[in-house]
């Protein structure tokens, strides 16, 4: 997103541009979903979406009221396809395949080693993750976003191709925050993930097993799997940024733009991108990129009460949709409310428990 916002801006036709990355690009490797208003610069590789979703939790199952707002999703590799047919436009831009194993910024200039080439550059975007900068502390929570999708065709009709399931939460939860997330393409066909907010990954067999209860649960007596998805992406409020150098800046997950409480990026990634162009137009020191806001906050207020009492998830989230209203949660989660609205969704929330971690979190931030 970064190099493509540069190559469309313009503003960089004097520059030279390298791209690294070990991997070609070229594999459908994940589905992204986001939530957005009117149109957006991704609009022409939506590959589906949708206007309404179900929520459910153990008691209920609502339908959620989107308003004005879409759940987009957009295929890796059509994505990478239309950002790397957007780069060969422009002769002042290279890919390379390459491992990068280190990079240094000497102050002057940044050093980058992959294992074949070293490179100097006066500019460094880093989106390579480094999971041990988190996981040497212990200020700040770090659970994992975790999940087995399979991509499956059944025998029988049981999906509605018009709504997807956002989470359900009526799964058994050993304790956790688990939730089922189905993306429906037809009655027959749909991406049926079985997610989790928790510290620690499970056996693989485990989620399988889980898609597979569900799926009969659904009524379904056989299926096919043609495709399959697994991922684990960091929440954490660890503050990223502070790594950042004058020269170096960590984009994406690596930078934290990772929402914290939810694990999207897709949207942080796009909004942050389209922030650093308009910063590069004046600044050059990187370490004044990021701006911390109260947002920050919230979610680690969620996240303190996730890592201590795992198995709260599905209160919370239950409470924050009962109403079915998904649009002040989107505008929230987006972090685009007033105080105001902020308070409208923090109120629906267990008091005890947020009272209770930022009680705690005063005392020890
Ligand atoms: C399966 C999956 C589904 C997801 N679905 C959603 C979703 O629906 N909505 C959402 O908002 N977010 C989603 N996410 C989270 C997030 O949007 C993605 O992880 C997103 O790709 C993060 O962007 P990034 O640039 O930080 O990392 P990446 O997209 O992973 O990019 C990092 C790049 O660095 C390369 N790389 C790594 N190490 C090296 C090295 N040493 N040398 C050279 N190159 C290297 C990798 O090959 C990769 O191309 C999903 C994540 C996964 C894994």
């Amino acid at each position: 997103m970064t190099v493509y916002r540069m190559a469309i801006s313009g503003l960089f036709n004097d520059k030279s541009i390298l791209l690294l990355d070990i991997d070609a690009k070229k594999t459908n490797d994940r589905t992204w979903c986001f939530w957005h208003q009117d149109s957006c610069t991704w609009d022409s590789i939506v590959f589906k979406k949708w206007n309404t979703a179900v929520f459910a939790s153990a008691a209920k199952r609502t339908d959620l009221d989107f308003s004005d707002y879409r759940y987009n999703m957009i295929r890796g590799a059509d994505f990478y396809e239309f950002v790397f047919s957007e780069l060969k436009k422009h002769p002042n831009i290279e890919f390379a395949q390459q491992r990068v194993f280190d990079f240094i910024d000497s102050g002057f200039n940044v050093l980058v080693k992959t294992e074949n080439e070293s490179y100097t550059c006066n500019k460094l975007f880093n989106s390579i993750y480094n999971p041990a900068l988190a996981a040497s502390q212990i200020k700040y929570p770090v659970l994992q976003q975790h999940f087995i999708g399979w991509h499956v065709k059944t025998t029988e009709a049981v999906f509605d191709a018009k709504k997807p399931v956002f989470m359900d939460f009526s799964i058994p939860q050993r304790g956790n925050t688990r939730f089922m997330y189905v993306l429906p393409f037809s009655e027959t066909e749909a991406i049926v993930e079985y997610t989790l907010f928790s510290e620690k990954l499970l056996p693989e067999a485990e989620y399988e097993q889980a898609i597979e209860d569900y799926l009969n649960n659904l009524g379904v007596s056989s299926y096919e799997i043609i495709a399959e998805e697994k991922g684990n992406i960091p929440m954490t409020s660890y503050p990223f940024w502070k790594h950042n150098t004058k020269n170096i800046l960590n984009i994406g997950t690596a930078g934290g733009w990772t929402k914290a409480s939810t694990g999207y990026t897709f949207k942080n990634a796009d909004k942050y991108s389209a922030q650093l162009i308009s910063f590069l137009k004046t600044q050059d020191d990187f370490t004044t990129f990021h701006k911390k806001n109260h947002f920050w906050f919230y979610d680690l207020l969620l996240l303190d009460i996730l890592a201590k009492k795992n198995h709260k998830g599905s209160s919370i989230f239950s409470a924050m949709f009962k109403s079915g209203k998904a649009a002040p949660i989107f505008k929230f989660l987006d972090e685009e409310t007033s105080i105001t609205e902020d308070l409208g969704v923090i109120f629906k929330c267990p008091k005890s428990l947020f009272l209770e971690a930022l009680l705690k979190r005063n005392v020890n931030l």
